[in-house]
């Protein structure tokens, strides 16, 4: 019979490394999937698809996001978590020890493991729209609490395109540094709850932009410079000179390897019992973004893999 592992980290964030070095430091010899490309992003998560991250504490002079995943690897690789670059395709969580099949050996034995921490993270939606790829990270954004303090979005007009209260969280946020923020939206109402949609629009910076799509972002080959939105009512098309662009149209958790394994909310994120890591299966816990669609913070999912780890080591440790 195969090896049965202590606990089974899937993931590469930081939730997932933190787990690791509070699980390796605990002498659980953890094993961690790193994913290969999983849900389109390398392995390192959200934050190697960012420039410089201010907000981490301990980098007072700001690190950049792959840098800083380069290091909570070699951390969690310090205390002995076993690094595999493979992606957790299917798991079976019906009975213990728990079964996970990396993809691409789906009719092998599958990897055993006593407990299991899911750190899988989310993806930050974004449109396909031509001049996106030459200005991701130049400009155009899906993360407005990570970056709208650069100075490049300083006291320039921005737009934020969604109407959930992602975008009026993010838009309301925006108001500090931009001079003008559009919120291009595609109805004539806001999806957000009442009284972020009410800050929203009494807010005097903030000018709406309803019923309108984006069409294009345009440039100088440096920044973005502006916008191209159109509206869906009359089909008339308009540009919006813009110094930045945040897309604030939702995430999608990357839980497709736990449907009907684990409790998911309507929209996909695990549920975990409130103040804990602690899922609906006993001795499968999950960290980060997976199951936290309010702070989508690097530090905040960090946090949240410390707890896991230290309810994982604790849970282990009642069952023998
Ligand atoms: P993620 O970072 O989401 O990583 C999880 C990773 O696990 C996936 O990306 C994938 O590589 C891997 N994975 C997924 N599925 C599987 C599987 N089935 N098997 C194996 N591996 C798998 N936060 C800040 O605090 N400061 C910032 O400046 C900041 N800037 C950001 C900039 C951008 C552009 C974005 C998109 C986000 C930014 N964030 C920032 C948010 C931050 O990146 C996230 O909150 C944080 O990375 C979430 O960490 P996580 O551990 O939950 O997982
Ligand atoms: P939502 O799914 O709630 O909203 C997404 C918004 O983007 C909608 O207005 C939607 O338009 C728009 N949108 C989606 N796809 C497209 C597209 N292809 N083109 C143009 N517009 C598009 O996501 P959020 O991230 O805002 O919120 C997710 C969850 O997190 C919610 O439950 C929310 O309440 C919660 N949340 C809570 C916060 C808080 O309490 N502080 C902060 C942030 C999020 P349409 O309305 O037409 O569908």
């Amino acid at each position: 019979m195969s090896e049965i592992h202590n606990v089974v980290i899937i993931g590469s964030g930081p939730a997932a490394h933190t787990a690791a070095v509070y699980a390796a430091r605990a002498e659980l010899s953890p094993v961690l999937y790193e994913g290969f490309m999983a849900g389109g992003i390398a392995a390192g998560g959200q934050l190697t698809t960012t420039t410089e991250v201010e907000n981490y504490p301990g980098f007072p002079e700001g690190i950049s996001g792959p840098e800083l995943m380069d290091k909570m690897r070699a951390q969690s690789t310090r205390f002995g978590t076993k690094i595999i670059t493979e992606t957790i395709a299917k798991v079976d969580f019906s009975e213990r020890p728990f079964k996970l099949w990396p993809e691409h050996k789906l009719d092998k034995d599958p990897i055993l493991a006593k407990s299991v921490i899911i750190s899988t993270g989310a993806t930050a939606k974004t449109l396909d729209i031509p001049g996106k790829d030459n200005y991701w990270q130049r400009g155009i954004s899906a993360c407005a609490v990570c970056d709208g303090a650069l100075p490049i979005f300083r006291d320039v007009p921005l737009a934020v395109i969604g109407g959930g209260d992602s975008a009026a969280e993010e838009a309301t946020y925006l108001t500090k540094y931009g001079s003008t923020v559009y919120v291009v939206h595609r109805r004539d109402e806001l999806r957000a709850s009442a009284i972020m949609a009410k800050r929203l629009v009494e807010n005097p910076k903030v000018e709406m932009v309803w019923n309108s799509v984006i069409e294009s972002a345009g440039g100088d080959d440096k920044q973005i410079r502006n916008i191209t939105v159109k509206n869906v009512n009359d089909g008339s098309s308009k540009t919006l000179d813009v110094g930045g662009l945040f897309f604030a149209i939702g995430h999608k958790p990357n839980t497709d390897p736990f449907v009907g394994q684990i409790d998911l909310d309507e929209e996909g994120y695990i549920k975990t019992v409130p103040g804990t890591a602690r899922t609906n299966i006993e001795g499968v816990y999950a960290a980060g973004d997976v199951q936290d669609k309010k702070y989508r913070q690097a530090i905040t999912a960090a946090g949240s893999g410390c707890m896991a780890a230290l309810e994982a080591e604790r849970w282990l440790s009642e069952q023998d």
